[in-house]
């Protein structure tokens, strides 16, 4: 089965008492035995409900996985995923990952006695010569955020081997329509499902998807311990969203490729930085791991030439806002917004600047996009 048929149909059929085509949503906190010992599957919502299963079900077809746990949010993904480790293990980790990712590693995670190290991941031997004897995971996230830069999935997974170090990816970015980390050979996958998975700005939500049993087993129960599972009813909502998500995440590129050409060329804008450019200096990468672009970019804006407050307030149809991969185009200012947390150093070593603006590409006509772009570079008076 390819994808897009996965996407709409595993997992959702769970009404057999009326064979409705869409998942029901089971409201229940709890659910009664037929007799001592004997249940249906489910006793308890946090452990398990049919609608979160039919999500799971769907997550883990589509990102080539065994199982997944469905999650209140991407955070709870990846505070899951770090209930792996123990007091005293070592985390290799990105320059540039996920804000809120990098506050529960180096504040969080840090004072419970784990140690990280944040190096340029997109150059293996960095990696390599971070690998401790007390290294128990590298932690993978690309494209990065929000410069886009690509991380070798395949070569650092091959770092890992026989070191029993875990390799996690984090695909929020691409989606599983478009990079499949299980298949390059990472241990675990998570997503903010708030993104494109469900994208359509209506929920948050987050996933673990694993690549061998034991995993899941081990996943499964520190879900259930912590108490880390997503509601019903935003599972459903989740499900929804990912009956579409090969069209849109088409859609996106398609648009994120005409306005990354545009502003390519635009005499206001310094560089651009879109993995779908021939410019992006990881071609060779890309093409080995990626089965798209995504649509995802930032630019560099000549603030000699373009006022940030004007250019922000003149644009009609891309809203001042963070996150990501909804149907509406968003854009905004990382140095201020986004990243501000990592304070100006941290944003300096990563290559962040005033000038850097990351936009969300979503699903308008991109004639109006570039439109609006335009006007807002042009008319600076
Ligand atoms: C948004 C995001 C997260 C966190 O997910 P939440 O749903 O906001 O908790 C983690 N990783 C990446 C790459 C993200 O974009």
């Amino acid at each position: 089965m390819k994808k897009k048929t996965r996407s709409i149909h595993t997992g959702v059929y769970k009404d057999t008492s009326y064979n409705s085509v869409t998942t029901p949503i089971y409201p229940t906190s709890n659910f009664y035995f037929d007799a001592l010992g004997k249940t249906r599957g489910y006793d308890y919502t946090r452990s398990g409900n049919p609608t979160r299963s039919a999500l799971e079900e769907n997550l883990a077809a589509l990102e080539g996985g065994v199982a997944a746990s469905a999650t209140a949010t991407g955070m709870a993904a990846i505070t899951a995923v770090m209930f792996f480790l123990r007091p005293g293990d070592h985390v290799i980790t990105g320059d540039d990952i996920y804000g809120g990712t990098y506050r529960l590693f180096n504040q969080a995670l840090r004072a419970m006695g784990m140690d990280f190290s944040f190096v340029p991941m997109r150059d293996v031997s960095a990696v390599q010569k971070a690998i401790r004897t007390q290294t128990r995971m590298i932690w993978i996230e690309t494209p990065s955020n929000p410069l886009l830069n690509i991380t070798d999935i395949a070569r650092i997974t091959e770092l890992a081997k026989g070191k029993n170090i875990l390799t996690v990816a984090d695909n929020t970015f691409l989606s599983p329509y478009l990079q499949n980390p299980l298949e390059l050979g990472v241990d675990m996958v998570v997503h903010s499902t708030t993104k494109y998975l469900n994208g359509h700005s209506d929920v948050v939500g987050g996933a673990v998807v694993y690549g061998r049993k034991e995993l899941a087993e081990k996943g499964k129960a520190i879900v259930n311990a912590l108490g880390l599972s997503q509601s019903p009813f935003d599972s459903w909502l989740v499900l929804r969203g990912i009956k579409t998500l090969g069209q849109r995440m088409e859609a996106h590129e398609a648009n994120a490729r005409r306005i990354a050409e545009f502003l390519d060329q635009h005499p206001s804008v310094k560089k651009v930085y879109y993995p779908g450019l021939k410019t992006h200096p990881c071609q060779d990468v890309i093409q080995k791991q990626m089965k798209g672009s995504g649509g995802m970019l930032a630019f560099e804006l000549d603030r000699s030439k373009v006022d940030l407050d004007r250019f922000f307030s003149k644009l009609q149809y891309f809203l001042l806002a963070e996150s990501l991969g909804g149907v509406e185009s968003l854009i905004e200012h990382p140095w201020s917004m986004s990243h501000a947390s990592m304070g100006e150093e941290g944003l300096k070593s990563s290559g962040i600047t005033p000038e850097t603006i990351r936009v969300s590409v979503g699903l308008e006509d991109a004639e109006d996009l570039i439109a609006d772009l335009g006007q807002a570079l042009d008319h600076q008076n």
